[in-house]
């Protein structure tokens, strides 16, 4: 690619340290190798130290920085003082021009405000997402928010969430609509169609089956919320001797000991390892309906064409709920229950459901940040020129 800019700033720092974050950054820190004058440093703070390596594979170069701020047991304000503290000296280190986060975990929260007490601009990949609830997912409807009014850049998946950052005061001249780029990762996973070997055995077995795909791990639902679901989800899979269910489970020691406790030795339920991002894409592919409180799954679906019942009582992504691939599950207790007894809607739903035009972006969404980035910088380097 052709010299976009000469600028002596052109070094852009990444921060992600969990499953989603990498998912998302990976293919806008690919776009950005294209640019010759783009220097990209990658940290990773190892939020998610467990599940993370399977998925350093979707970056297309290293890791430059590995933080290990994980301990057991540890709050969240020890996570977020030490993730300050540990980024500081990276950056430092490695003097960036723009600071990049992603979302809404704790590494984000920790990495804009690092950024922003250097008085470097931060840019923020998937801004604006709006439940209105801060405990609602907790700790993350408060991370985004606050992200919100550190950044300078805002990359707002859609439409609604650069009006969610309008009504909050954000410059409209700030925000760029550019997709998510969740939908250019997926779009790579479904062209290389890979998947493990262990998974084609289990997938193998369920020939014949309806399977029934489920992945939580919300902090909001642990307790009665997460045992009431399984518990349903069982009881489904029992009275139906045409369905499966399969379960990723998350190392999450709360999430792993419920699972277990109440799932495990159940007929026709596989407990599995996490699974690498284009073999999860792969089981989502070959499921009759997904049942899920994650994120990034929401943004998933209408790409795949598959039902999922969201685990949750509100949702920062109603575009999926829009679109009519996704229901909420759980506005109220027994909604789930609900939702799997009425047979003859739930059939008819789950028949209707069809691939279509992702709500959350395209493609080319990555490309579409990665140039935002850079038009970012130059628009940097241009204001200095004028005032000297
Ligand atoms: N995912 C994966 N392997 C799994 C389960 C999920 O690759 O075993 C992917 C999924 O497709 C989605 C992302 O991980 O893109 C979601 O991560 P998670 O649910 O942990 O976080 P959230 O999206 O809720 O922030």
């Amino acid at each position: 690619m052709t010299k976009v800019f000469s600028a002596s700033g052109d070094r852009i720092m990444i921060i992600a340290g969990t499953r989603p974050e990498l998912i998302k950054v990976a293919p806008v820190a690919c776009q950005l190798g294209r640019y010759d004058e783009v220097r990209v440093t990658i940290v990773s703070t190892a939020q998610q130290a467990d599940l993370l390596p399977a998925f350093l594979g979707l970056l297309d170069t290293e890791v430059d920085y590995h933080l290990g701020v994980m301990s057991a047991g540890q709050s969240l304000n020890a996570l977020l003082s030490k993730t300050i503290a540990a980024l500081d000296l990276v950056i430092a280190e490695v003097q960036p021009n723009l600071i990049v986060v992603q979302g809404d975990t704790t590494s984000a929260l920790a990495g804009a405000l690092a950024g922003r007490m250097r008085a470097i601009p931060v840019a923020h990949i998937e801004a604006g997402l709006r439940t209105g609830d801060p405990a609602n997912p907790f700790p993350e409807e408060t991370n985004r928010r606050l992200i919100s009014h550190v950044a300078s850049l805002h990359c707002a998946p859609t439409r609604r969430n650069r009006a969610e950052l309008v009504r909050e005061g954000i410059a409209p001249q700030d925000i760029i609509v550019t997709g998510n780029p969740v939908v250019s990762s997926l779009q790579n996973a479904i062209q290389k169609s890979q998947s493990s070997p262990d998974l084609d055995v289990l997938l193998e077995n369920l020939k014949g089956l309806k399977p029934v795909v489920l992945t939580t791990h919300r902090r909001e639902s642990f307790g009665t919320t997460l045992d009431r679901n399984l518990r349903t989800l069982r009881a489904f899979i029992m009275e139906r001797p045409d369905t499966a269910l399969v379960v990723p489970v998350h190392p999450n020691p709360m999430v792993k000991e419920t699972v277990q406790r109440i799932l495990s030795d159940s007929e026709r339920v596989s407990l599995i390892e996490p699974l690498d991002y284009p073999s999860f894409v792969r089981l989502l592919q070959a499921a009759w309906l997904i049942v899920s409180d994650s994120g990034g799954v929401q943004e998933e679906v209408a790409s795949l064409g598959k039902p999922l019942l969201v685990l949750r009582s509100v949702t920062e992504r109603p575009e999926a709920i829009d679109a009519g691939v996704a229901k909420l599950a759980g506005e109220g207790p027994g909604q789930l229950e609900e939702l799997l007894g009425d047979c003859d809607a739930l059939n008819k739903w789950i028949a209707s459901i069809k691939p279509i035009a992702n709500p959350f972006g395209d493609a080319q969404s990555s490309a579409r940040i990665a140039q935002a980035f850079v038009d970012f910088l130059t628009g940097q380097v241009q204001q200095t020129r004028a005032v000297q």
